[in-house]
């Protein structure tokens, strides 16, 4: 099936869709993203997501070319169009194109933030067996930028750690600075240990994931206990159960990290009931 797609005004087949050579997104990775989560044909955590990308436009004075009420119409039309029961919508908006190359930003009266939006379908995605069962990862040093709470299209770093993983022959890899866990390629990363979780505390140092958020809130409200500090790969080698959160992945166990076994080496208990709490929660707050 052809997707319909959105580009700056208009819903039309993705062959169709053009955006400029000189879209700042394109030559400049001057852009920032967003992915929402389709579950049941609705939208996961959508609140949240549209908080965040109104905070990373902010940073880097750009402008919603839309009100914040089109960009929901525009989600639920992209599903609707494209008959999405399960899956993601993925949003840039980008600086736009001034019509030539140049570092200097152009003037946002005369040049207009692009936005384009499409879905990817990923039937089966919350029930996935291989999520259940955990993911292998990797530990890679951190060399991204250090605004890394603004979700940009930089992503050409992840890109590589997921090919270092995928040529070791794993899912997925961490990201180490000064020896300490920063966040996963595209997700955030958890340990638990004697019954408490543990996950980095919020800073520019790794994305605000928006799964995070509501995951706390309910490990919380299910009384359990939760710490927000960095912890070491030895500390994480060494935990009961380590975990992922992210729109793609909800919550996801990590059973190995760089060939060693977490815990008994198989899904733990905690991430496994968090990742039960946030998917039937999300099933009944989706809209
Ligand atoms: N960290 C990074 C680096 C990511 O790319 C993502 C996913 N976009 C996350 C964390 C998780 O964020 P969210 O739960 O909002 O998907």
């Amino acid at each position: 099936m052809t997707r319909t797609v959105y580009v700056n005004g208009e819903f039309v087949p993705e062959t169709e869709a053009k955006v400029s050579i000189f879209d700042r997104g394109f030559l400049m990775a001057d852009a920032v993203y967003e992915v929402t989560s389709v579950l049941d044909g609705k939208l996961v955590d959508y609140a949240g997501h549209a908080k965040r990308l109104e905070r990373s436009l902010k940073e880097l004075d750009m402008t919603l070319p839309v009100t914040l009420d089109e960009l929901l119409e525009i989600h639920r039309e992209l599903v609707k169009l494209n008959d999405l029961e399960e899956g993601g919508i993925y949003l840039q908006v980008t600086r736009g194109s001034a019509g030539d190359r140049d570092f200097i930003w152009p003037d946002p009266e005369t040049t207009k933030a692009s936005l384009v939006l499409f879905t990817q379908s990923k039937p089966g995605n919350a029930m996935s067996e291989k999520a259940k069962a955990g993911y292998k990862i990797i530990t890679v040093p951190d060399i991204r930028w250090h605004r890394r709470d603004i979700k940009t299209v930089q992503l050409l770093y992840p890109s590589m750690a997921k090919m270092m993983a995928k040529k070791a022959g794993v899912d997925d890899a961490w990201l180490v600075e000064d020896g300490l866990v920063t966040e996963g390629t595209s997700n955030n990363a958890y340990i638990v240990k004697d019954g408490k979780i543990i996950t980095r505390a919020l800073s520019n140092d790794i994305l605000h994931g928006i799964t995070r958020a509501s995951v706390l809130k309910f490990a919380k409200e299910a009384q359990m206990e939760v710490e927000e500090r960095s912890f070491s790969v030895e500390e994480a080698k060494a935990a009961d159960e380590a975990f992922i959160t992210s729109a793609g992945a909800y919550v996801t166990p990590i059973i190995e990290i760089d060939g060693e076994a977490v815990g008994a080496g198989a899904s733990g208990p905690v991430a496994l009931r968090l990742r039960e709490i946030y998917i039937d929660e999300m099933r009944k707050a989706a809209i």
